[in-house]
């Protein structure tokens, strides 16, 4: 019988995992399908629902996206402890009927970094204190680096801070010429707001990569401000890709077919233009 696997979210109609998902499926000669879950989050027993009825409705897995990531740790009956420490699921996995969380944004963000720059060492300032900042966070850490945070609500900054042992930046005091790497983890720069940044090429000065993990616009003004600075940059579509090679991988115990995948999602994306 048919498997079926697909996103968790609200709203999740211009998701771009299902032609990743799907071209891999292909290529792997694997029976399956990814499809669209749209969740609506107005009645709070629809996410519990889903997840009872996994079995039910033959789903093998799927991905979790907002506002889901976090509420989802909930239902599950075991988390990878990745998960458990960064707090948030966007990969879950029915294995003999129980529900297991992992994460792949932190590896999938860190995937996307390597790409451009080596890691160990580097002074990163990641902008934003939510689900995927503390993902990234945790990991770079892990890999290394020495980090640092802004984010909007001092209080949740300082929190994430205390925990993984970064140091807290403040807005009006950003140090220019002191971080090599400026990672975006906030919505900022995405509809309706794509010409706002949280920095500007003046404050990007001597930094080697920005990345932003936006997807939507792909060159975000931030984007846009790095290259006026002369940085190096990484796009979000970049992150969406290696944690869904991450996804079909915890999934399926074999390498994702990267190449495929990448080809789908860059035609997909062209369509869309
Ligand atoms: P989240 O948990 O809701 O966190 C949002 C963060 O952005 C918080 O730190 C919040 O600050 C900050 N923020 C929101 N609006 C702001 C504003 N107007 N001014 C200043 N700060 C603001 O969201 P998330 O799951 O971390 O996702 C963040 C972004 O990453 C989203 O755009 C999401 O689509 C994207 N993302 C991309 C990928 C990928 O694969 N490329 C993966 C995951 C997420 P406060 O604490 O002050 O509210």
């Amino acid at each position: 019988m048919k498997k079926v696997y697909g996103i968790v979210g609200h709203p999740v109609a211009k998701s771009l995992s299902p032609v990743m998902h799907n071209a891999a499926f292909k290529k792997e000669g694997i029976d399956a399908e990814y499809v669209l879950f749209d969740i609506d989050p107005d009645d709070p027993d629809n996410l519990a629902n889903f997840c009872y009825e996994t079995d039910l409705n033959n789903i093998a897995g799927f991905s979790v996206t907002m506002p889901y990531k976090e509420e989802m740790m909930v239902y599950m009956d075991h988390y990878d402890p990745l998960a458990k420490i960064v707090g948030s699921v966007n990969t879950v996995a029915n294995e003999d009927s129980k529900l297991v969380g992992y994460n792949t944004d932190a590896t999938g963000a860190i995937e996307a970094l390597r790409e451009k720059i080596d890691i160990k060492e580097r002074k990163i300032l990641i902008l934003g204190a939510g689900g995927a900042a503390r993902a990234i966070a945790y990991s770079l850490k892990e890999f290394g680096a020495e980090v640092y945070v802004y984010n909007r609500t001092k209080e949740k900054a300082r929190a994430l801070a205390m925990e993984f042992e970064l140091e807290v930046i403040d807005f009006d005091k950003i140090p220019v010429g002191k971080f090599e790497i400026v990672i975006n983890a906030t919505p900022i720069g995405s509809p309706p707001n794509t010409e706002e940044s949280l920095l500007h090429a003046e404050h990007l000065k001597g930094v080697y990569v920005v990345m932003d993990i936006i997807t939507y616009p792909m060159k975000t003004q931030l984007l846009k401000e790095a290259e006026k600075a002369g940085a190096e940059i990484i796009t979000g579509e970049r992150m969406l890709l290696h944690q869904a090679c991450g996804q079909f991988e915890i999934w399926f115990g074999k390498i994702a077919p990267i190449k495929e995948m990448e080809l789908a999602l860059y035609q997909e994306l062209e369509r869309r233009k």
